[in-house]
């Protein structure tokens, strides 16, 4: 900056309570985003409601869960000593060594002085006047920020399903984005999951191993494909570290989704089926979700997404030894990728354990919890254990706990009360110096969220030091531009056939909330550049302003 400019964010370095950002949450974004705002001499305070950094890896720590972006690229890359020196072991790192590595960072960074655990931020309100939040914590304390980053994740609001009877449930109860820290142990135990998403997916056949009885409770069947998770070899490891700067370029700039891959050059439907069927064969062996990836056309035309979805049907047809549980397991409701398509070890083979039972709660819904069991289509199934494998209230869960005041005292969840509403997925109008990390209207989870969340931080970053170098203090996505960034989001997800999904990704699991295809499908490339350009030219679309000098003696005063 130059010497000259007037350095109206670093006026609050000195005062007690008093920040240039507070960060909300401590997982891979909040981590980050304090790290490069540090680099830039400004004074960040994080609240973490958990006890730990790690987010995710923090809470998620059912039996089984591990990354489905292989670990190789589910990692930061803005520190090359720390990506040439961390030894990831398998393909798909288990989640307790993701969240050795959350804590590696944390050390090696020496993050931990500026993090504040066991402490949620409750209320964030916008001082006109002066220009700044003030944040209300769990703890009763307000401190004063002029900017608030929200940094609190989009799986992170564990949602508990209204069961009647739960309550009265008198085994142990768990939530798969709840898990406790002490091992759980279901040896000898009659264990019901509900939920076969993802983390159903995942901890379904571990809990398989050590429960006499597994139920599963269905309501919809998902799609899975093989992880073939194995430990990485030195070679596989070498090659990465030999060549990350090119892969970490490419991942950014050339894929769609941040992972850096085979790209697809052809439509399914362009090939003949037997050469399809070598395709998705070999995509199988090879396991893990770059199985859409097979042709171009997957999630946009529907016939060609048939013939994938096909495939995994006979695969599910071919391992599920009875034909009533394969047909139960093979998902025929939404093409394969509309919702997020799992990666699994062992999954369905899982169904032919003389221990494990599939119930279809879609046929025979669940009525009610009972103190032993629950009842579902006017049949008990008794258990000891139940794991709630419910997901979460995506995108948008978290934020709305906070109760966010911006100009006017208008609440975030008023302005959101029809869906979220962004311009570039970084902030919402009326909302000034509110950033939001992987916010609805960017591309978030719809990538490796690595990716996304360093382009975020470093794109926050780097306004923040064009503002201090600029001698401007506040920052507001203009309604126009809100507007016209809303639509495209809008159009680009009609072009695919992401919405015929009653997926989270829609906000359709949590009843109530609006449908809307909240993330950005246009691509991280695409995105970054739209981002780009954005800033380079003034950072269009935002106002930004200095505070007039009367404000600002207010406002320090
Ligand atoms: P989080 O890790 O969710 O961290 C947010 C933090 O904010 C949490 O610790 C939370 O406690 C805190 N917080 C929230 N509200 C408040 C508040 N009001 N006050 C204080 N603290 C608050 N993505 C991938 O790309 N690849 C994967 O393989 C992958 N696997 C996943 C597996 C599981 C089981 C789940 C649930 C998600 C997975 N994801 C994956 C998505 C994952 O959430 C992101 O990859 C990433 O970890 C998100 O980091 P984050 O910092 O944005 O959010
Ligand atoms: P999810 O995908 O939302 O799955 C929740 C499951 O619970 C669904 O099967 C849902 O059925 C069921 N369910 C919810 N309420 C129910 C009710 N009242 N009665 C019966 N069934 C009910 O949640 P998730 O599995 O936790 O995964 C969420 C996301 O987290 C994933 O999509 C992924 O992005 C991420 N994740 C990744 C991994 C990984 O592999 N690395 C692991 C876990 C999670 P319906 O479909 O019918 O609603």
């Amino acid at each position: 900056m130059p010497a000259s400019q007037p350095n109206t964010l670093s006026k609050r370095a000195s005062k007690a309570g008093e920040y240039d950002v507070v960060i909300v949450g401590a997982g891979f974004a909040g981590m980050y985003m304090l790290h490069r705002l540090r680099g830039l001499g400004l004074s960040a305070r994080v609240f973490e409601q958990g006890s730990d950094v790690g987010g995710t890896w923090y809470w998620n720590r059912y039996p089984g869960a591990r990354c489905d972006v292989e670990s190789m690229q589910y990692s930061y890359s803005f520190s090359d000593e720390l990506q040439q020196e961390w030894e990831w072991s398998e393909r798909y790192a288990p989640q307790p060594e993701i969240l050795r590595y959350a804590n590696h960072v944390a050390d090696r960074f020496d993050l931990r002085s500026d993090i504040q655990f066991d402490t949620r931020v409750e209320r964030a309100v916008f001082d006109e006047r002066a220009r700044d939040w003030s944040v209300t914590t769990s703890d009763g304390k307000t401190v004063r920020a002029q900017f608030v980053v929200l940094a609190t994740g989009c799986l992170s609001n564990a949602r508990m399903p209204d069961f009647k009877g739960l309550a009265d449930f008198t085994g142990e109860v768990y939530h798969t984005g709840h898990w406790p820290h002490e091992p759980v142990d279901f040896t000898g135990k009659r264990v019901a999951v509900i939920g076969t998403g993802s983390s159903g997916i995942q901890s379904i056949p571990i809990i398989a191993e050590q429960a006499s009885q597994l139920t599963v409770f269905q309501r919809t069947a998902n799609f899975s494909v093989p992880a073939r998770n194995a430990p990485l070899s030195a070679e596989e490891r070498d090659f990465f570290r030999a060549n990350y700067d090119e892969i970490r370029r490419m991942a950014r700039e050339e894929m769609r989704n941040g992972i850096y891959q085979e790209l697809p050059e052809k439509g399914a439907l362009e090939e003949t089926p037997e050469q399809r069927q070598a395709r998705y064969g070999a995509r199988w062996e090879k396991g893990g979700l770059t199985f859409t990836a097979t042709y171009n056309n997957i999630a946009l035309d529907k016939a060609a997404n048939d013939t994938a979805a096909d495939f995994v049907r006979d695969r599910i047809a071919e391992i599920v030894d009875d034909p009533e549980v394969a047909k139960l397991l093979q998902p025929n409701d939404h093409p394969i990728g509309s919702k997020r398509i799992c990666v699994d070890t062992d999954y369905y083979a899982t169904y032919n354990r003389p221990n494990v039972t599939l119930v279809d709660v879609k046929a025979d819904p669940i009525e009610e919890i009972l103190p032993n069991g629950l009842k579902a289509g006017g049949k008990v199934h008794a258990f000891d254990a139940l794991v709630l494998a419910t997901g979460f209230d995506a995108m948008t869960g978290s934020v709305a706990k906070i109760d966010i005041r911006g100009r006017g005292g208008r609440t975030l969840n008023e302005k959101w009360a029809a869906g979220p509403r962004t311009y570039l997925g970084l902030m919402s109008e009326g909302f000034p110096n509110l950033f939001i990390i992987t916010g609805p209207g960017s591309p978030s989870v719809l990538s490796n969220m690595i990716v996304s969340i360093e382009q975020h931080v470093d794109w926050i970053a780097d306004c923040l030091d064009y503002m201090r170098a600029s001698g401007l203090d506040c920052m507001e996505a203009s309604r126009a531009a809100e507007d016209s960034w809303v639509d495209h989001v809008n159009e680009v997800a009609r072009d695919t056939l992401f919405p015929q999904a009653n997926s989270w990704y829609m906000g359709a699991n949590i009843p109530g909330k609006p449908r809307i295809f909240m993330p950005y499908i246009g691509g991280v490339g695409v995105y970054r550049q739209i981002c780009n350009d954005v800033a380079a030219k003034g950072y269009e679309g935002f106002a930004m302003s200095e505070a007039a000098p009367v404000q600002r003696a207010a406002a320090s005063s």
